[in-house]
């Protein structure tokens, strides 16, 4: 029996990776994957070409984009994919993720959701929320916070390099913004308004694991 899977982190755990690597692990049986992914400005420059899933160790494929118009039981049902995998669940609505129960539950195919669990205020998005409420199996992708214990918050940072403390939930810009934290670290960096730790973006990311640890579906065991 098909079922709806949501995979969330905080920003720069791997989501795209592991994403890809499961649409690549059907095509190597011979199956056929249908991969979704948002329509945003913000999204598009986050991951370069529209169109397009792309993860930060450099493997990418095509996708075909949705956006708050898109009816994903009309757009599946006709395609008869084996297996359907949305990138950025976080900006689906609580409509479009009902009709992604009804692709699993009437059509029998399995349902992939990779999305972002909290914002940069730690407030749910309204796609997340959905999952966490419908979705059959609920995995959680782990990166890590400066101070090596597990990273399940966001911040988001403002030009001048302070962190935001109101705002839009979508907003243009790229990764480089959103700084991975603990809930400590990131409680303290919305209070002082200061990136916590003392770091510099660039001191903290060479202070996280490889690469490779980060972008692994399994991911650091903290
Ligand atoms: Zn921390």
């Amino acid at each position: 029996m098909a079922k709806l899977y949501f995979y969330y982190s905080t920003m720069n755990a791997g989501k795209s990776t592991a994403l890809l690597q499961a649409a690549h692990n059907y095509v190597e049986r011979g199956m056929k994957p249908m991969l979704f992914t948002a329509l945003l400005d913000d999204v598009a420059q986050i991951h370069g070409e529209k169109g397009k899933i792309a993860s930060r160790i450099g493997i990418s494929s095509s996708a075909i984009h949705y956006d708050q118009g898109t009816n994903f039981w009309t757009a599946i049902s006709g395609n008869v994919p084996n297996c359907v995998l949305v990138d950025e669940a976080q900006f689906l609505s609580r409509e479009q993720v009902q009709q992604l129960a009804q692709v699993v539950d009437e059509a029998n195919i399995p349902v992939m959701c990779y999305g972002l669990r909290t914002d940069f205020l730690g407030e749910l998005f309204p796609g997340s929320a959905a999952l966490l409420a419908w979705a059959d199996t609920i995995t959680e992708l782990k990166t890590i916070c400066f101070c090596g214990h597990k990273a399940t918050m966001v911040v988001r940072v403002a030009a001048d390099g302070f962190v935001e403390r109101e705002g839009s939930q979508v907003e243009i810009g790229g990764n480089e913004r959103y700084i991975p934290f603990c809930r400590k670290h990131f409680n303290e960096s919305l209070k002082s308004g200061l990136c916590a730790g003392g770091t510099i973006r660039s001191q903290q990311r060479s202070a996280l694991p490889e690469q490779d640890e980060m972008d692994s579906p399994i991911g650091p065991q903290r």
